[in-house]
């Protein structure tokens, strides 16, 4: 295992190193019931739900299982009586995992200052799934780095769980980053010498307990429980897609980012996708997704819109 591997694994971050986090590092105060609205009105969440989290059941370790499982037996409220418990999840919930406090990013370079993000004001809750669109040179993945911790702005604040980020060191914000934020990529970012599961643990390497199992059981969850030893040429887009996914919660994040995750998807791979990502909210993490695709918009509770760095409700 190289350090490069595992700083690939770990997405863009280029300090990605080993951590002495400990695996059952708290569950945050997820609540399965902030969000589960009804979505696309052609599926059953109800049913999908139940589907897709029973397989970590029994896994007591893990706390997305954990999360996933308190899901499971009141998944009829999860799917239909969200609006009687938003107001107090809201009020049990209220300070969002990641937070943009009035943020500006500005780039100075040969050619003059270029105003990437101009008194940007964003949160995503637990539990909601957020698009973001904007056209080529909005500003999207400024925000996403923003949000994801690899850079910070130049001025506002990122906060997380409520707290500044600014003034911790390189290596504390890696552990945090690890700890509370997955990503995934449009092009799935997995090592291709490596099987599923080996890619799914490989944010866990340097721990020092073993995590196959958890990835064996998030593999399962997302359907490629039959695919645990395939390597990525072995594996179709939206297998690969799955792959990365469950790589992205293997530290149980609070918030997953994603880049364009449908867009190396033909559609009907990409909606499978999407409504992965949508069982992956009901158990409470907040999603964000930068995307051109209708398609994600379609499953998002919400869009907003960077035009030239300015960010709108869409
Ligand atoms: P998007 O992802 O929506 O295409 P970006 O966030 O990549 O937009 O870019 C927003 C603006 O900031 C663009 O004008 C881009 O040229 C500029 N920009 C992005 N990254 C840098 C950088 N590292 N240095 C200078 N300018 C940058
Ligand atoms: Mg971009």
């Amino acid at each position: 295992m190289t350090d490069d591997a595992n700083t690939e694994a770990a997405g863009r971050s280029a300090d990605a190193d080993s951590d002495g986090r400990s695996a059952d590092t708290e569950v945050p105060g997820r609540s399965v019931n902030a969000d589960g609205r009804d979505r696309s009105g052609d599926t059953d969440p109800a049913a999908r739900s139940a589907d897709a989290v029973d397989v970590s059941s029994d896994d007591s370790r893990s706390s997305f299982g954990a999360a996933a499982d308190a899901a499971v037996p009141p998944t009829d409220t999860v799917a239909r009586g969200t609006d009687v418990d938003a107001d107090a999840a809201d009020a049990d919930d209220a300070t969002p995992p990641l937070r943009l406090a009035n943020v500006t990013k500005r780039y100075e370079g040969g050619g003059g200052t270029v105003t990437a993000l101009s008194n940007v004001e964003f949160a995503v809750a637990g539990g909601e799934v957020v698009a973001v669109v904007g056209p080529s040179g909005s500003g999207k993945s400024t925000m996403l780095n923003l949000l994801g911790l690899l850079d910070d702005p130049t001025e506002g604040r990122v906060e997380l769980h409520g707290t500044p980020v600014a003034g911790r060191s390189e290596r504390e914000r890696t552990d945090v980053r690890r700890e509370t934020i997955g990503f995934v990529f449009q092009d799935f970012h997995l090592v291709p010498t490596l099987s599923a599961v080996e890619n799914v643990r490989l944010p866990t390497a340097f721990l020092s307990e073993d995590h196959t199992d958890r990835a064996v059981d998030l593999l399962e969850r997302v359907g490629l429980g039959d695919r645990l030893d395939h390597t990525p040429d072995e594996l179709s887009g939206g297998q690969k897609q799955r792959v990365a996914i469950a790589r992205s919660l293997i530290n149980e994040p609070d918030v997953l980012l994603a880049d364009e995750p449908t867009g190396n998807l033909d559609r009907e791979t990409g909606v499978s996708v999407l409504e992965e990502i949508r069982e992956i909210a009901a158990a409470g993490v907040g999603v964000v997704a930068v995307t051109h695709d209708d398609l994600v918009t379609g499953y998002a509770d919400r869009t907003v819109e960077l035009v030239d760095g300015v960010l709108d409700d869409a």
